[in-house]
């Protein structure tokens, strides 16, 4: 008698029907059926589990400002404000609500530097070591709602694809909004003929900020009116705002200036670091660059970034967990060809990036630079082994770039 053809237990599929058959002691699975047991888990463990805020791991704000400072050069100042703002901001989210009426406000943060300082890849890094979502919106693409550009809830969007439409991983995220001075009201005078891309958008803000429940289309814009919105609620979401504020510093000093005269003449006057105004931003600083009283009053949280020395961008290059040479060292050795640099030859890098005033973004073009001859032919040429880059080297091969090309704006 021919042997019976062996069936999935589950679906009753024969072997020969399937791609695979899976045997157990005394039963057999199909993997169809493995695959279709794997989304009813999933989805249970959504509904057993739902992602549940007090059993996050609550980071302490020295373990986050540590794995900070593993992959960001300097800027202590603010990752020691970042750390403490994140930690209080989850601790808030973990809090049962509790009769004694003391509801912790939101603490949103902004951060105020040079564009290149690290104000995003904080951001970034504080959403990698939580394992939240993270997105990033650019406050000068967005407008009031009803004219072109983007509407503030398309930031909502863009956390939303970045949570895999997982509404509740969602609803924990942070959202870094960039370019945030670019919208400052561009007088002092409360607008007269209406002002779209500047205070219309910072009123749009407000109740994103605060907490509010906003219906978000998935897809993001408005091209596909016909889509189902989708709820989110905004209260636990963290928002991250940096910007240059270009020439802040003015208003800074002008502020120190009147408080001098006003109290204490004479004595504060010399601990006044003039060379880094920008550590003593406050909120009354934002609102006289432009931002409205309001929105500053949702961003309560304010430091600062330090634009970045010789030092710093040299560190930059070889340090952080994941810098530019330890990418490119992993790229090669996956060619089997070990690459070094000489001490000459990083500082020939970093000397380009400031003669060019290329900040920490134009070293990774200098490097590409550098090397993309060398990653175009070594690949192909068995014999070589090791690329060892020397001053010259990089002399010879950044000349035939044009570095102003690299210029970031
Ligand atoms: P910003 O948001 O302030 O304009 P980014 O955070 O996007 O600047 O920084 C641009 C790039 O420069 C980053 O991806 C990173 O590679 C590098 N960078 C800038 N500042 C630092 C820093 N302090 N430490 C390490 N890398 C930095």
């Amino acid at each position: 008698m021919p042997k019976k053809e062996e069936r999935c237990s589950f679906c009753g599929r024969p072997r020969s029907e399937t791609n695979m058959l899976i045997a157990g002691l005394d039963a057999h699975i199909c993997d169809y059926c493995i695959d279709q047991a794997q989304d009813i888990l999933k989805e249970e463990l959504k509904t057993v589990h739902p992602q549940d805020f007090s059993r996050m791991k609550l980071h302490k704000p020295a373990e986050i400002k540590e794995y900070l400072d593993q992959y960001v050069i300097g800027q202590d100042d603010a990752k020691r404000v970042l750390s403490v703002a994140v930690y209080n901001h989850y601790k808030r989210i973990g809090q049962p609500v509790t009769k004694d009426e003391v509801e912790i406000e939101k603490s949103n943060i902004i951060l105020v530097g040079e564009t290149g300082t690290g104000k995003t890849l904080l951001a970034r890094t504080i959403a990698r070591l939580l394992h939240v979502p993270f997105c990033i919106a650019d406050a000068t693409v967005l407008t009031e709602a009803g004219y072109v550009g983007e509407d503030v809830e398309s930031i909502l969007s863009r956390l939303l694809q970045a949570a895999d439409y997982d509404v509740a991983a969602a609803e924990k995220g942070i959202v870094f909004i960039d370019e945030i001075d670019k919208i400052a009201r561009k007088s002092d005078n409360p607008s007269i003929t209406r002002d779209v891309s500047g205070e219309g958008v910072q009123q749009a803000m407000l109740k994103l900020l605060e907490g509010t429940v906003v219906n978000v289309p998935p897809q993001g814009g408005r091209k596909h009116p016909e889509q189902r919105m989708i709820q989110i609620n905004t209260h636990n979401i963290l928002f991250v705002a940096g910007g240059a504020f270009d020439g802040i510093e003015k208003k800074i000093a002008a502020r120190m200036n009147a408080n001098i005269i006003g109290y204490s003449a004479g004595r504060d006057q010399e601990e006044i670091d003039r060379s880094n105004l920008l550590q003593y931003v406050a909120p009354q600083d934002l609102k006289s660059y432009g931002l409205i009283p309001e929105l500053v009053g949702r961003l309560p949280v304010v430091t600062y970034l330090s634009p970045l020395d010789r030092d710093v961008l040299r560190l930059i290059l070889t340090e952080p967990r994941n810098s530019l040479i330890r990418q490119f060292t992993k790229l090669f050795e996956m060619d089997g060809i070990k690459l070094s640099f000489n001490e000459q030859a990083y500082d020939f890098i970093v000397d380009k990036a400031i003669e060019f005033r290329l900040g920490a973004r134009g070293l990774r073009s200098i490097v590409e630079a550098i090397l993309i001859d060398a990653m175009f032919e070594m690949p192909s040429n068995k014999s070589s082994g090791e690329l060892k880059i020397t001053r010259d080297y990089a002399e010879e091969k950044l000349g035939k770039t044009n570095l102003s090309r690299l210029r970031v704006a």
